[in-house]
């Protein structure tokens, strides 16, 4: 689309000088390390509070070098996304819904006090950046180029106040499927001490301190043999809220679907959002409500809990076959991924892929 070029345009391609070999770059391609290699590029956009946003660029991708009293090193003034470039069977590259991430990495912004991004910039940054390294983006069934757009307060300065200084980027990693030989249900451990975040804090941000506030307890619980730890409203511990870096779904037996309505204390998932539309869709109730603990235990007991699972960009949907806590340790949907579960996530990527039509015009082509 001639809107999205006149986006790109802004940003001045510095192409490297040295471009990773082509066999070097496949073989990373095949079998991919998420999060270890990174395309040749990087997206940057600068920010002064004089001035602004400046300088928008596409460059080299290099070690950054910081001031020993940069601000974000002190303090954590920063924020981030996370999102996917998935390519479609005609070799066509897409992102999925690219607008709910601006908005939500410009209501992160304005809690942490950095300058917002326009949902312009962020999309051309996103689309300049693929278009450079297209051929980073993987092909394959569950394969992708994982995108990460993030913004910190590099302002060499020890006051504890808003940065004046900013530098935003996008780095870009390709990804293989997160359950390499099948999907396979996870272990929840309840967490019933710790919260990563309190009403009035910064849990409905994505940002980097909320995640450093959950290593703690996460290697807590994979110590007690668990994968992820799902996390209770941090006023009477009682709520269940969301995961380290997913959104949390109950299925019931009368076909509902149920998710923890939005507290300011967690984050809202993209995938969240999406599987309360695909759900009604579907026709199945999908409610948006305070879920307590209690009540999720008692059902798996009595059986009007059918399945658990949990969402987000990276394993789009997990299904969980085991949730335990201090007082309790119940198998969920026997330990098999949930049939709803399974069908939503088939649905989900079917969209993402290009398999599906894109009937809620989610898709936006780079
Ligand atoms: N909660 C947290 C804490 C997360 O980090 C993520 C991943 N961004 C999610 C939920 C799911 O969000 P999304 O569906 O937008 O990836």
């Amino acid at each position: 689309p001639s809107e999205l070029e006149d986006l790109v345009v802004l940003f001045d391609v510095r192409g490297t000088d040295t471009p990773t070999p082509d066999a070097e770059r496949e073989a990373a391609l095949q079998a991919p390390k998420f999060g270890t290699v990174f395309s040749d590029h990087m997206a940057r956009i600068s920010w002064r509070q004089e001035d602004g946003w400046l300088d928008r660029r596409i460059e080299k991708y290099a070690p950054l070098q910081l001031d020993p009293a940069t601000a974000v090193l002190h303090y954590a003034q920063e924020i981030f996304e996370g999102m996917k470039a998935y390519r479609h069977e005609d070799g066509s590259v897409w992102t999925f819904r690219p607008d709910a991430n601006a908005a939500r990495f410009a209501r992160s912004a304005h809690r942490l006090a950095l300058p917002a991004l326009s949902v312009e910039d962020f999309i051309g940054s996103i689309a300049a950046l693929v278009r450079t390294d297209i051929d980073w983006v993987p092909s394959g069934e569950d394969f992708s180029l994982y995108l990460r757009p993030f913004t910190f307060a590099s302002e060499p300065f020890l006051g504890v106040r808003p940065t004046a200084e900013a530098e935003y980027l996008v780095i870009a990693s390709p990804v293989g499927p997160y359950f390499a030989g099948g999907v396979k249900p996870v272990s929840i451990w309840i967490d019933e001490h710790y919260h990563r975040s309190g009403p009035g804090g910064t849990g409905d941000a994505k940002y980097g301190g909320n995640y450093a506030a959950s290593l703690l307890p996460q290697q807590l619980a994979a110590e007690k043999g668990f994968d992820q730890v799902c996390y209770l409203d941090a006023t009477t511990s009682s709520y269940l809220e969301e995961l380290g870096g997913m959104n949390v779904f109950v299925v019931m037996a009368d076909g509902s679907v149920h998710t923890p309505e939005l507290t300011g204390s967690f984050l809202e998932g993209v995938t969240r959002s999406s599987i309360l539309q695909l759900a009604r869709d579907r026709g199945h109730e999908a409610v948006e409500r305070r879920i307590p603990l209690a009540e999720v235990v008692a059902g798996l007991t009595d059986g009007s809990v059918r399945e658990i699972f949990a969402c987000g960009t990276a394993a789009v949907i997990t299904p969980v076959g085991r949730l335990a806590g201090d007082s309790f340790d119940h198998e969920v949907t026997g330990g098999e991924p949930g049939e709803l579960t399974m069908a939503i996530r088939a649905e989900l990527t079917d969209i993402q892929y290009g398999r599906a039509a894109d009937r809620h015009g989610w898709m936006r082509r780079l």
